[in-house]
């Protein structure tokens, strides 16, 4: 829809200048082969996600962390620096605010060195795409060790694509994810899906029956998945409507009932990142209670503790359940 893309595209205030391209590091725990284990993740200043740069995702402020016109010594930079931090974790993340196999985002040649790199002691590389650059994996694969695996990690965030257009402003339909995915498989390498609870026009209980939905249809398809609920980001649609009081970023008790549901449906690594947990940008209850739901979601994924909800318990539950009955009457 040209209005909608459009007008992401009017909200985007230049990046941020910066002195230096450092990229950001830090120590996270992940899942492999069904153990917790240590994970780095590493974020790359790149030119960044070129759909952002055309009009962006009504949720993702993450342009502001590119660098327009960043060269390809820069990124050799940022390359030297993350190898010098690493310490040898098992699984490493290495994320671009936006395509990793986008020749004009990260050159082939750098792509494969940072696969070089890590795999000299990684087990599992992960780095996140948009379909449409999967072929570019072709020129790679060859980098990846036998035994080890490569996880690409797309971001569906719905199966139904008149929330992919008009709601999320995707700028590619299911069929364009399943046919990477299939790419991705049909090369040897595993496909991690970010499904998305709560993009905007959507009411709660709509969210969170699109997000049990969409990992129901990537199911089969996906080696993990991660529940992504949104955070609202500065300069983005969501973050205009939210200012406005016409949207609330996902109660955490959706996230627990999405996780819930959706572990029903799919037997892989579920995981959830729920980015400003707790706070009002991000996924929230009433405040009492946000600690020990965050505390049970990362229990629930991390350490597959299945009856981790049962636990937890506060009054705002009844609140939550009334905005699923009536978000529709009220949102009109
Ligand atoms: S969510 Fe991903 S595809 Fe969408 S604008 Fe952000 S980086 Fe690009
Ligand atoms: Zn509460």
């Amino acid at each position: 829809m040209e209005a909608l893309e459009q007008f992401c595209r009017s909200l985007h205030r230049p990046a941020r200048r910066r002195r230096s391209s450092q990229p950001r590091m830090w120590t996270e725990k992940d899942m492999l082969h069904g153990e917790t284990v240590d994970a780095f993740v590493c974020i790359m200043q790149t030119s960044g996600c070129r759909w952002s740069r055309r009009s962006g995702c009504t949720m993702c402020g993450y342009y502001a962390d590119s660098i327009p016109g960043v060269e390809e010594t820069q990124l050799q930079e940022q390359l030297e620096m993350a190898a010098a931090r690493y310490q040898g974790e098992p699984v490493v993340k290495i994320f671009t605010s936006g395509s990793f196999f986008d020749e004009r985002e990260v050159p082939g040649e750098v792509q494969r060195r940072v696969l070089q790199t890590f795999y000299e002691q990684a087990d599992k590389v992960v780095v996140e795409t948009r379909p449409s650059y999967v072929p570019g994996l072709d020129d790679v694969a060859d980098v990846v060790p036998p035994g080890k695996s490569l996880s690409v990690a797309m971001g569906l965030e719905s199966a139904n694509d008149r929330v992919l257009e008009y709601a999320v402003n995707k700028g590619f339909t299911f069929a364009d994810w399943e046919q990477a995915a299939e790419h991705v498989r049909g090369a040897g390498f595993e496909v991690k899906t970010y499904v998305l609870l709560k993009p905007p026009f959507l009411t709660e209980e709509e969210s969170i029956q699109d997000a049990v939905a969409t990992v129901d249809a990537a199911a089969e398809l996906s080696h993990a998945m991660s529940l992504n609920p949104v955070a609202i980001h500065g300069n983005t649609l969501v973050e205009y409507l939210w200012k406005r009081g016409l949207y609330r970023p996902p109660w955490l008790w959706s996230v627990a009932e999405t996780l819930k549901q959706a572990s029903q449906r799919f037997s892989g690594q579920l995981t959830c990142d729920v980015v400003a947990g707790g706070k009002q940008r991000g996924a929230h209850n009433c405040g009492d209670c946000d600690a020990a739901v965050l505390e049970a979601i990362a229990e629930f994924t991390l350490q597959g503790k299945r009856d981790a909800f049962q636990a937890v318990s506060c009054n705002c539950r009844e609140e939550w359940l009334d905005s699923r009955e009536i978000g529709g009457f009220l949102q009109g």
